[in-house]
């Protein structure tokens, strides 16, 4: 399997930050022990690519630097040269993992799954939305038609929500904890949020009983699977209770989903808080490692 990395293009972050930004440079070496994962540098994205997707306004504002004070605190990140360098590789990812997906039915993102930004804005710490990005230039290519995207971070996908709203070619299923952010939220097309505390009994039964109706109702050409790694039960943030086990059975669940119905992947890590970070490095490794050997 094929996986686009981006870790070294680094960031500066204030000292207790509570982006783990760590955890980015252990999947890679992680990944780079799997015989079965071939990890490459991601490109960045194009300024034509992020159009796609956002607002022309968005995206020279992030160029200069000039963000109003309120939307740094909405993102929650710093702005760098670096922190927009890496925001590109991120999404140039994205689209790698596209290409390499529809050749051999698996790829993925070794970060990605920024979910929580819109045409118009970053937020919670998501610049560019990579998902939607990728999904407009497969489409702009003609390489797909219909895309899926399977979000199972533990916070909902608003931004991605709102970019793919009233678009039938792109379908939002989503599995989202009730008690976390974004507070207010944008409807997708198929979810379900459960209360704080759920564990993996209910949670893979919920998995179980909507994956297969998100797939039969988008028909799609390509899914993208943001495995988020916070429905984790020590996750800093996430309010879900998952066991490892439960979170290895998620990515079971879906990936042999996907394979049945014959339908490329592109796997996206998504969130992770976990403390300490080699647990949400391990559940990360160990998505990856279900795919890998698809
Ligand atoms: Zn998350």
């Amino acid at each position: 399997m094929r996986v686009y990395a981006h870790d070294v293009y680094t960031y500066p972050l204030p000292p207790g930050h509570k982006f783990p930004l760590g955890k980015y440079r252990l999947v890679r070496q992680g990944a780079q022990r799997v015989p079965e994962m071939t990890v490459e540098t991601a490109r960045p994205a194009t300024t034509d690519e992020l159009l796609l997707a956002h607002e022309p306004n968005y995206v020279a504002s992030m160029d200069a630097g000039e963000i109003a004070r309120r939307d740094v605190l909405a993102l929650g990140l710093p702005w760098s040269p670096e922190l927009i360098e890496r925001a590109r590789r991120s999404v140039g990812a994205t689209i790698m993992a596209t290409d390499a997906a529809l050749n051999d039915g698996v790829a993925a993102n070794l970060g990605g799954g920024t979910h929580h930004a819109f045409p118009h804005s970053g937020r919670g710490f998501c610049i560019y939305n990579d998902v939607v990005v990728a999904i407009r230039a497969a489409q702009q290519a003609g390489a797909i038609v219909r895309a899926l995207v399977v979000d199972l971070d533990v916070h909902q996908g608003d931004g991605t929500h709102f970019a793919l709203d009233g678009d039938d070619s792109a379908f939002t299923f989503s599995i989202n904890g009730f008690g976390n952010y974004p507070f207010q939220r944008v409807p997708g097309d198929l979810e379900s949020d459960l209360p704080n505390g759920t564990g993996d009994a209910a949670y893979l039964a919920e998995l179980e009983r909507l994956l297969p109706l998100a797939i039969e109702r988008s028909q799609p050409d390509i899914c993208y699977f943001l495995a988020g790694a916070d429905p984790y039960e020590h996750d800093r943030l996430g309010r879900l209770s998952l066991t490892k086990k439960g979170l290895a059975r998620r990515d079971e669940i879906v990936r042999s989903a996907l394979i049945d119905s014959r339908v490329p992947v592109v796997v996206a890590l998504a969130g992770g808080y976990a403390e300490p970070i080699e647990d949400t490095v391990a559940i990360n490794l160990a998505t990856l490692g279900h795919f890998a050997q698809a």
